[in-house]
């Protein structure tokens, strides 16, 4: 069965978000024909977007899985609902779970419900510092190592928990 390495990342900012994200690693690596590989530290971050939110938890994973683009992120949806995570109109809204697909091996997606790379990856700390954590050396989509994605972000308002993992 041919098999991806896919990053997620992954966020929450209702509950208890700590507890949310270490029962979400489980239930990626229970998506069938997936596996958890590789997963970050959680980190604390400001809130992008409606200030009037609690701070974030983020962390990234690497999984390998054989489902295709679209079938995953179907996954990954059901197991946000199964969090709580209520779709609301506001963008960057607070929510419990949000699981997003950020690279997917090396394939580019680009439909209506699905664009990867994650569109969103290049400028967000809280992605980035993660993915450098378990991938240090990796290149990114436009050809450069993520040390360099890193040091062209701020790092304003994130923190790493000690407490994690
Ligand atoms: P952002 O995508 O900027 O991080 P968000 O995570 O808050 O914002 P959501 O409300 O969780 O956005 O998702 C809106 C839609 O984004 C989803 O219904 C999904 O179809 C679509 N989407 C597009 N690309 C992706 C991706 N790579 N991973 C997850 N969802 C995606
Ligand atoms: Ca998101
Ligand atoms: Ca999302
Ligand atoms: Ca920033």
């Amino acid at each position: 069965m041919h098999k991806e390495h896919v990053y997620l990342g992954l966020g929450s900012n209702l509950g208890e978000s700590e507890e949310t994200l270490h029962r979400a690693f489980d239930a990626i690596n229970n998506i069938e024909d997936t596996r958890l590989l590789r997963k970050s530290s959680l980190y604390s971050s400001t809130p992008m977007g409606p200030q009037d939110q609690p701070d974030y938890v983020n962390a990234v994973c690497l999984i390998e899985t054989a489902l295709k683009p679209h079938s995953l992120l179907k996954q990954l949806q059901a197991i946000e609902l199964a969090y709580g995570r209520e779709r609301k109109g506001e963008r960057w809204g607070p929510r419990t779970l949000d699981l997003d697909i950020l690279l997917y091996g090396a394939e580019s997606v680009a439909t209506t419900d699905l664009i990867i790379p994650h569109s969103g990856m290049s400028q967000r700390e809280f992605v980035l510092v993660p993915l450098f954590e378990i991938a240090p050396n990796m290149i990114m989509p436009d050809g450069k190592p993520i040390a360099q994605w890193v040091a062209n972000c701020t790092l304003d308002g994130l923190r790493r928990l000690r407490t994690s993992n």
